[in-house]
C-alpha cells in the first residue's frame, strides 16, 4: 500500500482563498483589516522562519500584521508591557507571542506571558480561559496546529466518531489540545508520551495516529496499522548524515536535499510508514501551513467577536 498523500499545502490554500473575501468585507465594514501583533523576543533561527511565514500568509491574505520585536536581552517586564499595549490596541484583535521565549528570562516566564494576552484577542487558544473552555468544547478560539488537523480530517473526509486515535505528545499547544477535539468529535482517544511503555504496541491500535514529539523518524511501520491515518506534526532539521541516511534510501530526494543543503527539514513518521498507512501528512507540506491559515482564520473570528459581528 502506498498512503495517500494528505496534502496542506493545497488546503491551506483553498482556505486562504475562502476566507479572503470575509477579510475584504471586514475590511469594508470597519474601515480597518482585521489586526494581528506577533510578539518575537531574540533572534531564535526557526522562529524567525516561523514568523516570516505568518507575516506573509497575513498579509497576502489582507490582514494588518505587526511584528513587534524586542531584543534577546528584553526583560519579562518588558515582555509583558509590550502585550499589554497590544491588550489594548484598537487596532490589533489577535495577539501570538511566538514560542520560545529567551531562556534567560526564566522558565516560567512562557506561562506568565501566555496568562496576559486578553483572552477575546488569544489566537493561539493558550490562556487559561481558553483551555479551560476547550476542555467544555466551547472554546472560541482553539490553538492553531490542532484545529488545522481537525480541518484537514474533516476534509478529507477521514471519519472520526467512534475510532481510536492516538496522540503522541502532550504538550499545551499540539497534544493536549487534538486530545481534546478529537474527544469532542466523539473519538477514542489514548495520549502517549515519554513515559509511555510499548509505545510502538499501543499506536498500532489508532485508527488515527498524531505525532507531536519533536524525534525525527521516531513513528515507523511497527507502530502503525494498515491503513492508519497518520497525521505527522513534526518538525526536525536534520543534520547528521548517519541519521539521513538512516529516513530516506539511497536516491530519494530528499536525501539529495540534505547533500547539497547539509540539512533537511523531517517529522516524526519515518518515510516508510507510507507503505502501511492509509493517508500520511508530508513534512514539509502538511501540518504546517494549515497552522498558519488557522492563525488568520483565529485572528478573523476575533475581530469579527469584538466587533460584536456573528463569528462564522
Ligand atoms: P514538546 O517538546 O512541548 O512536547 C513533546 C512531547 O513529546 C512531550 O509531551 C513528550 O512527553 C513527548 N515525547 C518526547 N519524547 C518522546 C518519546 N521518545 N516517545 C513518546 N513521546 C515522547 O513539543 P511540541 O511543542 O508539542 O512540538 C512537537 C513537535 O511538533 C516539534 O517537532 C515541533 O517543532 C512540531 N510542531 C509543529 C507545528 C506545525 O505547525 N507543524 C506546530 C507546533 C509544533
Amino acid at each position: 500500500m502506498t498512503a495517500r498523500v494528505l496534502d496542506g499545502q493545497a488546503l491551506a490554500r483553498t482556505m486562504q482563498d475562502e476566507i479572503r473575501p470575509d477579510v475584504a468585507a471586514f475590511t469594508a465594514q470597519h474601515g480597518r483589516p482585521p489586526g494581528l501583533g506577533i510578539v518575537l523576543v531574540g533572534n531564535d533561527p526557526a522562529s524567525e522562519v516561523y514568523v516570516r511565514g505568518k507575516v506573509k500568509a497575513g498579509t497576502d491574505i489582507g490582514f494588518r500584521v505587526d511584528l513587534e520585536r524586542l531584543p534577546a536581552s528584553a526583560t519579562l517586564a518588558e515582555t509583558l508591557a509590550l502585550v499589554e499595549r497590544l491588550n489594548q490596541s484598537d487596532v490589533h484583535d489577535g495577539i501570538l507571542v511566538q514560542s520560545p521565549l529567551p531562556k534567560a528570562m526564566g522558565a516560567s516566564a512562557e506561562q506568565h506571558v501566555f496568562d496576559t494576552i486578553a483572552p477575546d484577542k488569544d489566537v493561539d487558544g493558550l490562556t487559561p480561559v481558553n483551555v479551560g473552555l476547550l476542555v467544555q468544547k466551547r472554546a472560541p478560539l482553539v490553538a492553531c496546529t490542532p484545529s488545522g488537523i481537525i480541518e484537514l480530517l474533516d476534509r478529507e473526509k477521514i471519519p472520526i466518531a467512534g475510532r481510536h486515535a492516538v496522540v503522541i505528545g502532550r504538550s499545551e499547544i499540539v497534544g493536549k489540545p487534538i486530545a481534546l477535539l478529537l474527544l469532542h468529535r466523539d473519538a477514542t482517544v489514548t495520549i502517549c508520551h515519554s513515559r509511555t511503555p510499548n509505545l510502538a504496541e499501543t499506536c498500532s491500535q489508532a485508527d488515527i495516529l498524531v505525532a507531536a514529539v519533536g524525534r525525527a523518524g521516531l513513528v515507523t511501520k511497527a507502530f502503525v496499522k494498515p491503513g492508519a491515518a497518520v497525521i505527522d506534526v513534526g518538525m526536525n532539521t536534520v543534520t547528521d548524515p548517519a541519521l539521513a541516511q538512516s529516513l530516506f534510501a539511497e536516491g530519494h530526494p530528499r536525501l539529495g536535499v540534505f547533500r547539497s543543503k547539509g540539512s533537511v527539514l523531517v517529522g516524526d513518521v519515518h518515510p516508510e510508514v507510507a507503505d502501511v498507512a492509509g493517508a500520511l501528512t508530508p513534512v514539509p507540506g502538511g501540518v504546517g501551513p494549515l497552522t498558519i491559515t488557522m492563525l488568520m482564520k483565529n485572528t478573523l473570528r476575533a475581530a469579527r467577536a469584538r466587533a460584536g459581528q456573528p463569528v462564522g
